[in-house]
């Protein structure tokens, strides 16, 4: 590492504690200043340059730096930079939310802002316990699928099922019980799950408010895939016992999945969706909860009557947030991103192909812009993620796996030469791992 480099990491080790690490790991492992970004590239201090293969923990959908998003921001940021959204509003917030119900799937007709992932699943939550109390109804429980990742505060990590981030808040945690997800994306598996899904909500369904579920893939639960048929027979058994169904498109949408959001593959309106991640194109945290007619007016009526929803977050909808969001979508209306994106990961998938040879490889898999490789035969201990993240960084390409599972969800402007560097250099970091 140069001089800059150096100097910022050790500055940085000084006074900043990092999500989801192990401190100490960086006493071995050097940090990585970024000095900038464009396009699917990150570039340090030494003029290094890293295409980013993760999209920045999923939200750069259109890469960094995009000139039309940051344009918007800056005449935005000359007009109004923030404003309260209790007793105020602005344009962007309403263009968006305008834009948002347009977009999703018929019958979500309200949005709700919040400003992060998080917050988002925890609007839904608190909304859906708090519509059944309105309707007189006691609802204390929660339903989510097995490996599931809702994100970490409180309530959205209470509904999530990877051990490694609950484990210890156990005792702190919101009541929820999981059904398993389909274990694999054929339509048997699908089917399979249902039948566990209907047992339990015959035994517990009037005590559950709601099932959560990420569509299609379950990001942090190592990128597992199911079939879109679970998520259509999942919205009738939930129906047939008064149980809101929640998506949770934090990861999915926007895209990422092949289509716009991932449930219209299982062409259903859910109670509820959380969006956020790739919502404004990875530029500001923003997020929403976009919700039925039937909800909103279970709160509406008279002050007094306690029953209004009284949430609210301090940076609820502000308008470069929105500002971004609203750019992002024009990039989608601009051209045919989905159609590319089809190209793009049709032409992924050929080149994974010679992954399945390989005698480490146990799958490959992928859905839209999303492509897994599977690796056996490692121990935890091993690190064997760890191994490859170095790999790529020093070739680089900024991978991340998740333990033993690498994964590439690039920004969807990457060229079809940027996917070939990408994926030789983990094929490289596969080959070279210990057998
Ligand atoms: C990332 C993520 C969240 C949490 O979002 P944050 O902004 O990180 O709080 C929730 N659900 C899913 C499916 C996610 O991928």
């Amino acid at each position: 590492m140069n001089h800059k480099n150096i100097e910022i990491a050790t500055e940085d080790l000084k006074y900043i504690w990092h999500p989801c690490t192990q401190m100490k790991d960086h006493e071995t492992l050097p940090l990585i200043p970024i000095k900038s970004g464009k396009g699917v590239y990150l570039y340090d201090f030494e003029d290094n340059a890293y295409i980013d293969a993760i999209s920045s923990w999923w939200v750069n959908i259109f890469g960094h730096v995009n000139e039309h998003i940051s344009s918007k921001i800056k005449e935005q940021l000359d007009t109004l930079e923030h404003v309260l959204l209790a007793g105020f509003t602005h344009k962007p917030a309403v263009d968006l939310a305008k834009k948002l119900v347009n977009l999703t799937p018929q019958g979500l007709d309200k949005v709700f802002f919040a400003d992060n992932g998080s917050s988002a699943v925890e609007v839904a939550l608190k909304m859906s316990f708090h519509y059944h109390r309105n309707q007189g109804n006691h609802r204390p429980l929660f339903l989510s699928l097995s490996n599931s990742y809702h994100g970490e505060t409180i309530g959205a990590l209470s509904v999530g099922d990877v051990e490694l981030y609950k484990e210890t808040y156990a005792p702190l945690l919101i009541a929820c019980i999981q059904t398993p997800v389909p274990k694999d994306q054929t339509k048997v598996s699908a089917k399979e799950a249902i039948v566990e899904l209907k047992k339990i909500l015959e035994a517990r369904g009037s005590e559950i408010s709601a099932f959560i579920i990420e569509p299609l893939v379950q990001g942090a639960g190592s990128m597992h895939m199911y079939h879109p048929l679970y998520i259509k027979l999942a919205k009738g058994v939930c129906k047939k016992h008064g149980v809101h169904l929640i998506i949770d498109e934090i990861m999915t949408g926007f895209g990422r999945t092949g289509t716009m959001f991932a449930c219209e593959q299982a062409d259903i309106t859910p109670d509820f969706m959380t969006v956020s991640k790739g919502l404004t194109g990875g530029y500001l945290p923003l997020a929403i909860t976009l919700t039925t007619l039937d909800v909103y007016n279970a709160f509406y009526c008279d002050y007094g009557e306690f029953k209004a929803f009284l949430h609210s977050h301090s940076y609820t909808g502000n308008p470069l947030a929105c500002t971004a969001a609203l750019a992002t979508i024009e990039l989608f209306e601009a051209s045919d991103v989905l159609g590319e994106n089809r190209k793009k990961s049709a032409y992924i998938l050929k080149k994974l192909e010679k992954f399945k040879k390989l005698p480490n490889v146990k799958e490959v898999r992928q859905t839209g812009m999303i492509a897994v490789v599977e690796l056996q035969g490692y121990q935890p201990q091993e690190r064997i993620g760890l191994k490859v993240y170095e790999y790529g960084l020093n070739h680089g390409v900024l991978l991340r796996p998740l333990g033993h599972v690498i994964y590439f969800m690039p920004p969807y402007i990457i060229t079809y030469e940027e996917i070939d560097k990408m994926i030789d250099t983990a094929y490289e970091a596969i080959v070279l791992l210990p057998s």
